[in-house]
Parts: structure tokens; C-alpha cells; sequence
């Protein structure tokens, strides 16, 4: 980790909590967070229904707020859709694009989720582009040409100005919500391919300030070591970003 790059850690709440409870969480977590706006920046991923409330809840705190996901258009006929402009009213300084839940269940892929990141870029809201392998993809011997397709496609049209803006989250579907992460070695390999990618696209300053994140059954117990890994600048958790306690746990593992 090079120390301009403050590891992100970042609580992917999915389809879970209700308003009330989304409360609950802020008010126990921010008051046990013992290292308030300091070495690691953690961001919370509410559902859309608690956004608003929670980003309220995080004023005058050191934790910040991202959405799950996106519209490229700014208004119109897009039932179901949030625009940029909708988040940003909200003061959401990220928003997740191009899950693998997304990219599985809801038909998102590499242009949509271009376009996605871009539209955040212009609205001023820091996308997290998720990319990773299937464990199809991973036996058949294909994980960085995966990796590296999507990257690509999911980045197309960036420009430099941009590029400071962006963070990636190297998630391989394989690991998410399924309680095997990938070992240390394997995430370390992929991370160093990522950022070998960004370098070729954005060139080698640009492209080492750019946070990659690994995501993928991150625990309390595991964090230390997959969060010590070069190049490996903090987490995208799920499951375990649900119990205060547990994602406090990880936090502080995040510490470099
Ligand atoms: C995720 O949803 O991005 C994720 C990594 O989930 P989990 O930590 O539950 O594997």
C-alpha cells in the first residue's frame, strides 16, 4: 500500500434493513468507532429506502455514504431507476456499480455498467466498478482475461481527469456470500494484475493512486491477512457488514 491510498472499507448492505434498523446501526456503530477520520475511510452502502435517513444520521461524523447502484439518465420514464442528481441530493459521495448481483440477476454488463460510472463521474459521485470472475471462469484458467474484459469495458471513455475519482472492487463471484474468500496469494495476483491494467490505461501515477478493493466473504477472521496484501486497499464487505461488531472488527484490520 503506498500511503496516498487510504483504505476503503465499505458496507454492502444488499436488500437488508429496514429504515429503523439502518438507525440502529449508525447510532451503535459511529459511537464505538474508535479512530474517527483517520487512517481508514469507511462508507456505509444502505438500501435506497434508507439512504436518506442514514446519510442525515452520518452528519458531523467521519463516515461517509454510497448507494448500491445508479441510472445513467438524469430524469424520465425509467420505472425503478435513482438518477445521479437523486444521490447526490442525498450527499452520497460513492455508489456501487456493476455487482455481480446486479451483473447476475438484473442483466447489468461491462457498457451498462460503463455507462453507469460515467454518468456518477459527471454527477460528482465516486463509482466502486465491481468487477471478478465466475468459478467457472477461475478453473477454465480465464480469471484475468475475465478481469481484464471487464475492466476495460467498464472503464471505456474514462478520462484522465476522472481517474482519481474511481475506485475498483475486485470481487470474484465465487467468493460473495458464499464463506470462501480467495486465499491471500490469489487476491494479492489479481491485484497486481489490476493495477498493471490501470497502468497501461492511465499511466503508472495515476494508476497507483487508484483504490482497488477486494471483496468476497471478508470476516473478521480474515481480514488482517487479505487487507495486509499489497495493492489490496481496503474491503467491499457483505455479509459480515451487517453486526456492528463484526464490521468495527474489520475496520480496524483495515488499519495499515
Ligand atoms: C458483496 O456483496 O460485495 C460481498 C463481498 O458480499 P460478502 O462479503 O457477503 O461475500
Amino acid at each position: 500500500m503506498v500511503e496516498s491510498r487510504r483504505p476503503l472499507v465499505v458496507a454492502n448492505w444488499k436488500m437488508n434493513k429496514t429504515v429503523g434498523e439502518s438507525i440502529n446501526f449508525v447510532r451503535e456503530f459511529t459511537s464505538s468507532l474508535s479512530q474517527p477520520g483517520s487512517a481508514v475511510e469507511v462508507v456505509l452502502a444502505p438500501p435506497f429506502t434508507a439512504l436518506a435517513k442514514v446519510s442525515e444520521a452520518l452528519v458531523d461524523t467521519s463516515v461517509g455514504v454510497a448507494a448500491q447502484n445508479c441510472f445513467w439518465e438524469t430524469a424520465g420514464a425509467y420505472t425503478g431507476e435513482v438518477s445521479v442528481s437523486m444521490l447526490q441530493e442525498l450527499n452520497c459521495q460513492y455508489v456501487l456499480v456493476g455487482h455481480s448481483e446486479r451483473r447476475q440477476f438484473f442483466g447489468d454488463t461491462d457498457q451498462t455498467v460503463n455507462r453507469r460510472a460515467l454518468a456518477a463521474l459527471q454527477g460528482g459521485i465516486r463509482p466502486i466498478v465491481c468487477i471478478g470472475e465466475s468459478l467457472a471462469e477461475r478453473d477454465a484458467g480465464r480469471t484475468f482475461e475475465v478481469v481484464s474484459r471487464q475492466l476495460a469495458g467498464s472503464l471505456a471513455g474514462l478520462t484522465r481527469e476522472f481517474v482519481n475519482d474511481i475506485v475498483i472492487a475486485y470481487e470474484p463471484v465465487w467468493a460473495i456470500g458464499t464463506g470462501r474468500n480467495a486465499t491471500a496469494d490469489q487476491a494479492l495476483q489479481a491485484h497486481a494484475f489490476i493495477r498493471e491494467r490501470l497502468t497501461e490505461q492511465f499511466g503508472h501515477p495515476a494508476a497507483h493512486r487508484i483504490r482497488i478493493q477486494y471483496g468476497g466473504s471478508v470476516k473478521p477472521d480474515n481480514a488482517a491477512e487479505l487487507l495486509s496484501q499489497p495493492d489490496v486497499d481496503g474491503a467491499l464487505v457483505g455479509g459480515a457488514s451487517l453486526k456492528v461488531n463484526d464490521f468495527l472488527a474489520i475496520v480496524q484490520h483495515a488499519l495499515p
